[in-house]
């Protein structure tokens, strides 16, 4: 893994000498205004290929908003989201090569899990026997092998996160954003979770931009966390940086030092 990038409000410089391949993902200034308030407030942020970048945050920070941003469901009114170096504006979203997860992942009940891991290949039109042989493979990365017939009604939450997990990797997203993937289970799964999801990502080589109100889940996963409030980015570092040295008041105080 990469570790520790700094951000990218220094556009081109901040990225290194400017020689080396483009961040997975870059985000420019991004700015939304909703309901006469900036809920994103030129937000930069870069992730390298490979790197897995957790967002922290209290509620109303503007976190979802920025992973809406980048999946393409939400306009910027100033800056702009590159993958791979490419532009994405005018880009819809299901044309854009990142898979996005939603806490509630909403799983299609009249589905079976293999239904519904499918469902990501379907759209895109792949052959029934390479369908197949794909959820299968899916299923086994996430832990569940051979459920491909179990009815989702049937399945633990924890299952079920997994079934959400296996559909979002079935396109092969170039880049995985995961919002709160884990918020409804309980802590001793989240824990397990968070250290398989951390095993399965550097096995597949996958760029995971991930949002999290809980600091264990994202210490636990990230190689790099980022912590926002009121649309900015207050502080983004390693996470024994983050621990160590919080940048400002706000950030000592989310992270339970002054309580
Ligand atoms: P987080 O995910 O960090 O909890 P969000 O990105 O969901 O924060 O929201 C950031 C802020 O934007 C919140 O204050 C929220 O109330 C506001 N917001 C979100 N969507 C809308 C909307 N459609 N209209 C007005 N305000 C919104
Ligand atoms: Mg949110």
């Amino acid at each position: 893994r990469s570790g520790d990038r700094s951000d990218g409000r220094g556009g081109a410089a901040a990225e290194g000498n400017g020689a080396g391949p483009a961040p997975m993902l870059r985000i420019d200034d991004a700015t939304v205004r909703l309901g006469g308030r900036p809920v994103l407030d030129a937000v930069g942020l870069s992730v390298a290929e490979h790197e897995i970048v957790c967002v922290l945050g209290p509620s109303g920070s503007g976190k979802s908003t920025l992973l809406r941003a980048v999946a393409g469901l939400q306009p910027l009114d100033a800056g702009r989201v590159l993958l791979e170096g490419r532009d994405l504006e005018g880009v819809p979203a299901h044309r854009r090569g990142v898979g996005l997860m939603f806490q509630d992942h909403q799983l299609f009940p009249q589905r079976d899990v293999g239904g519904n891991v499918a469902f990501g290949l379907r759209v895109r039109g792949a052959d029934r026997e390479r369908q197949a042989a794909r959820v299968g493979e899916l299923l086994d990365l996430v832990g569940l092998p051979g459920s491909g017939r179990r009815a989702v009604a049937s399945l633990s939450g924890g299952e079920q996160q997994r079934v959400a997990l296996a559909r979002a990797l079935a396109p092969r997203p170039r880049l995985l954003m995961l919002d709160e993937p884990l918020g409804q289970l309980d802590r001793s799964l989240r824990e397990r979770l968070v250290v398989e999801l951390r095993e399965l990502f550097g096995e597949l080589g996958t760029t995971v931009l991930a949002v999290t109100h809980d600091q264990g889940e994202a210490f636990a996963l990230a190689d790099r966390v980022v912590v926002m409030r009121e649309g900015r980015i207050a502080q983004s570092g390693s996470p024994l940086d983050v621990w160590q040295r919080p940048a400002d008041a706000f950030v000592a105080r989310f992270l339970g030092f002054e309580n």
